[in-house]
């Protein structure tokens, strides 16, 4: 268990040729490699004798083989990122020193530099002095504190009265976070949306005002910047109005959007989330970081600080930095690992202007795509980010599914589907750092091939 420096090297060898190899087989990867009843025997338990390092990373490399290929170029469902092989290497230094940042006096350097990432995001959303935040595993978690940081605010604790406004495109963390946050299904309201997609203010406003005639208590309104269906932004501005009016908290929801904030196109398209009082963003969506990675930040840190604090007398020896947060006072973990080396590495090594250009260049392939969509298929929403919807033309739900089989069974690419005012949806999303344009071509000719074919095969609509 405590390797000496000869074996240290062989197994940082051994771990070279793995990582190297694996990137080398990415372009030719499957982009799905599983299949239904064929999981290899992993489930035994780990023998009382050692094992040998080469014979357990080639089990881990066949594991990791019998899976959807998320980090490959093809893949195109769902929200894909790829994963920063920097951020990867950082982990594995941030684990080797082993550094406790639940608390910033026990590495209080470490704990700044995730904390210049976390201020560096608060100026990129326009959020003023007293902001902060805290990188979680995800939007999931960060949510939840958000919600959490709301309720303590506004309700002072979990309240029958307490009302929450989303729509029927809100991500279900919402829905999942008030539950564990002590709210029943009728505490949150599903607004009605403008065009199909978007949530109404005027809607919002209306239902805000008739939950407080009714004698509850509206506290939180959250609005989406990129839903996970379609990729729409909300009109973040208007709800923000429509917030402050009623003295909600106004939580945005940029788990997949706000990495886009680094554009100018994106900050066009997110104008207004600089009034929210807590965004969420997801750097393992939009910043091309391994999974695992969720920030949460929030316009007045202190509401965090209120709603997570808690004190032991085990920990009465732990000084308080008076310049630095304390990440267990701002979230549910008291131990963490040094989150933030995966977020600080790549952005210091690669330079915020390779995330910018990276970002752009998914939103101009985004555009292109769209536009050749149009050409041979029904695209029922026009694209606000990079999240694209296709149909059959004049197809049903079994015409639409046929496609996506059809597109899906040639393991280049892997897409995957929504409903849109209830009708089944292909979806296909740009945003791994490793899909560049001869893939995006690629995708479009699959996809063209299975939507003209399944097109062939739907009988004629009656007259
Ligand atoms: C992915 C996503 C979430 C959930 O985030 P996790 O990181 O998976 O917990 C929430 N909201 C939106 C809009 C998302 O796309």
């Amino acid at each position: 268990m405590e390797p000496s420096r000869e074996d240290v090297a062989a197994m940082m060898a051994a771990a070279t040729s793995f990582v190297t190899e694996f990137y080398e087989g990415l372009p030719h990867a499957p982009a799905s490699h599983v299949s239904d009843g064929d999981v290899p025997a992993l489930l035994e338990p780990p023998g009382e004798g050692p094992g040998e390092l080469g014979g357990l990373l080639a089990t881990f490399r066949d594991a990791a083989a019998h899976a959807v290929e998320t980090a490959g170029p093809g893949y195109l469902a769902y929200f894909p990122a790829g994963g920063l092989f920097s951020s990867a290497l950082a982990e594995l230094l941030a684990n080797t020193v082993n550094r406790y940042t639940g608390v910033s006096s026990t590495a209080p350097a470490l704990v700044a530099m995730e904390q210049g990432v976390l201020r560096w995001l608060c100026a990129e959303f326009g959020f003023p002095e007293g902001s902060g935040g805290i990188v979680t595993t995800g939007a999931s978690m960060a949510t939840l504190s958000a919600l959490v940081a709301a309720r303590e605010r506004l309700l002072g604790g979990p309240s029958p009265a307490g009302r929450i406004y989303v729509t029927e495109h809100t991500h279900h963390c919402v829905a999942k976070a008030a539950h564990l946050a002590g709210f029943t299904p009728d505490q949150v309201r599903t607004v009605p949306t403008s065009d199909g997609l978007r949530m109404d203010p005027a809607a919002a406003a209306e239902a805000i005002a008739g939950d407080r005639a009714d004698g509850h208590t509206p506290f939180l309104l959250v609005g989406t910047a990129g839903s996970t269906s379609t990729g729409t932004v909300d009109p973040l501005a208007a709800l923000a109005e429509v917030a402050g009016r009623d003295g909600l908290w106004f939580h945005v929801d940029a788990a997949y959007g706000g990495g886009f904030q680094l554009t100018e196109r994106g900050r066009a398209k997110l104008a207004g989330i600089e009034l929210a009082d807590s965004v969420t963003l997801d750097p393992h969506k939009t910043m091309f970081l391994p999974y695992g990675t969720g920030v949460l930040l929030v316009r007045a840190v202190r509401d965090l600080r209120t709603a997570h604090s808690a004190d032991a007398d085990y920990l009465q020896d732990l000084r308080r930095d008076p310049l630095l947060p304390d990440y267990a006072d701002l979230g549910p973990e008291l131990t963490r690992e040094f989150r933030g080396l995966r977020l600080w590495l790549p952005l210091h090594l690669h330079g915020v202007a390779a995330f910018r250009s990276a970002l752009d260049e998914k939103l101009d392939l985004a555009e292109w795509a769209h536009r050749e969509l149009l050409e041979f298929a029904e695209v029922p929403t026009e694209p606000d980010l990079t999240v694209l919807t296709f149909r059959v033309p004049g197809g049903d739900d079994d015409a639409n599914r046929r496609a996506l089989e059809r597109i899906n069974v040639g393991r280049r690419i892997f897409l995957s589907s929504t409903r849109i005012g209830g009708r089944f949806t292909p979806r296909l999303c740009v945003l791994s750092l490793r899909t560049h344009r001869p893939h995006v071509e690629e995708a479009v000719r699959i996809v063209r091939d299975a939507v003209l074919s399944a097109a062939r095969g739907t009988p004629a609509a009656a007259p």
